[in-house]
């Protein structure tokens, strides 16, 4: 019995025998796609139309979007999100598309957006029938948020929208976007207000999504494009000029310090995707050939594994102690922290896993002698994008310098 089922209320210890009987029931076993890493590299028609039914049948299932109330589509239970993921995790099923609309959006609609809005838009978020994407950073502001430029100019019950987002994971799929805007010129956090446009609709009349291509050669990112998009002034969230406020709901969970817990699927260990761990390391250092021996043999190459599994260990228990409430002296040090050690920590896993197969981790996807299917060159790439996204690693030290120790803020 794991720690978390000891603890389980009778409502959560009754919701996880009915979520591992159904996980039992319609895992869906091996892929029929070639899937990606991670659900921000979807890239083809037919993978998104896989996972999507597979995110529609757990949610159908009450799996997705459990703590939130009935009126808006979700599941009405109380700290019960954390136990469906522990057992979909458990039982390493597909991972869920809609990641940015489950993970950031359906937090700040619910926390900021209308009644009507909600009940309007999260239940097909939910069910993975609308995919959503993040519209915040711009070529001039990522880490200075604040200074976004895309400008919604009012036109009676109007904004008329006109600016250039970048890094737009998911665009090329996603019916819906959270979007940073500025309303006003004229004050930097003030003139910031939040609101959320459907872009598919608008497609060739006011959006333009154009993809672009990341040094793995997938196409996950995209720029978009507003020039004079009209949308109804019902689709903002919160106050005029409170964007800022309503940004820092949708940042919160984003980095994993939100109150609401965020569904997710197991990520399913397939032929074509591996996850980035020191077991999957020490795994291929046991096949790979070096001189007559095994890279396992090589005695700092076996230092260097042990270092990196320690350092695993020790962020899994960093990661449950972030769930005992005693121990939370400060809301946001433990989850903040999380982000900061795990993609540091994959980051480091993955070149460990580049040496242990020395030069042919020159060799890539389709080469038929790269090692492990040359899928540890791409996810040696694809981990630098973990280390930048949500916050870059420097930007995660300030913000716990300043916010949780309470250093003096830099300038
Ligand atoms: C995989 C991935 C997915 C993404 N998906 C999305 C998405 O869907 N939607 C979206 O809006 N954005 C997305 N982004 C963009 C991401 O949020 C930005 O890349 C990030 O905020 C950094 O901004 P920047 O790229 O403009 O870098 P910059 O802000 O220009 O930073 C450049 C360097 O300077 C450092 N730096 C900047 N300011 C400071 C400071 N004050 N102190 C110390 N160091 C500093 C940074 O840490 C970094 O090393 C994604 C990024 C990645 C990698």
């Amino acid at each position: 019995m794991s720690d978390s089922e000891r603890k389980d209320t009778a409502e959560q210890a009754e919701f996880r025998r009915y979520c591992k009987a159904w996980i039992a029931d319609n895992h869906p076993g091996e892929p029929t796609v070639r899937l990606p890493l991670s659900p921000l590299e979807i890239m083809t028609p037919e993978q998104m139309a896989y996972l999507q039914s597979w995110q529609k049948s757990a949610y159908d299932a009450g799996l997705v979007g459990c703590d939130y109330p009935k009126e808006v589509g979700g599941g009405g239970r109380k700290d019960c999100q954390r136990v469906a993921n522990e057992e979909l995790v458990a039982a390493r099923t597909p991972y869920y598309p809609n990641v940015i609309g489950l993970g950031m959006a359906a937090p700040t609609v619910f926390h900021h957006g209308k009644e009507a809005l909600k009940q309007q838009l999260l239940p097909r978020l939910f069910s993975g029938e609308d995919i959503w994407c993040q519209g915040f950073s711009e070529p001039g502001a990522g880490s200075d948020l604040a200074n976004v430029q895309t400008f919604a100019e009012p036109k009676g019950d109007k904004w008329i929208i006109n600016g250039h987002k970048v890094w737009t994971s998911l665009a090329h799929f996603a019916e819906w976007m959270i979007i940073l805007l500025r309303t006003d010129k004229g004050h930097k956090y003030e003139g910031l207000s939040y609101f959320v446009v459907p872009i598919a609709s608008a497609l060739g009349k006011g959006v333009t999504v154009k993809p672009l291509i990341k040094m793995t050669g997938e196409t996950g990112f995209n720029e978009v494009l507003f020039e004079n998009l009209e949308v109804d002034d019902s689709f903002r969230l919160d106050e005029l000029g409170k964007g800022w406020q309503v940004a820092m709901t949708t940042l919160l969970h984003e980095r994993g310090a939100g109150e609401l817990v965020t569904p997710r699927a197991g990520g399913l260990k397939s032929e074509s995707s591996l996850s980035i761990s020191s077991r999957n390391v020490m795994d291929l250092a046991t096949k790979t050939p070096r001189g007559a021996q095994q890279a396992s043999d090589d005695p700092l190459l076996r230092d260097r594994m042990v270092r990196q599994l320690i350092r695993e260990e020790a962020l899994k228990e960093h990661q449950r102690r972030s769930r005992v409430p005693a121990l939370i002296d400060h809301p946001m040090r433990l989850p903040l922290q999380n982000k900061l050690l795990a993609s540091e920590i994959a980051q480091d896993t993955a070149a460990l896993a580049l040496e242990v197969e020395g030069p042919a981790a020159s060799l890539y996807l389709a080469d038929e002698n790269a090692p492990a299917r040359g899928q540890w060159p791409l996810a040696y790439m694809n981990s630098y994008g973990m280390t930048i996204a949500a916050g870059t690693s420097e930007i995660q030290r300030n913000i716990l310098g300043e916010r949780v120790l309470g250093l003096a803020k830099s300038k």
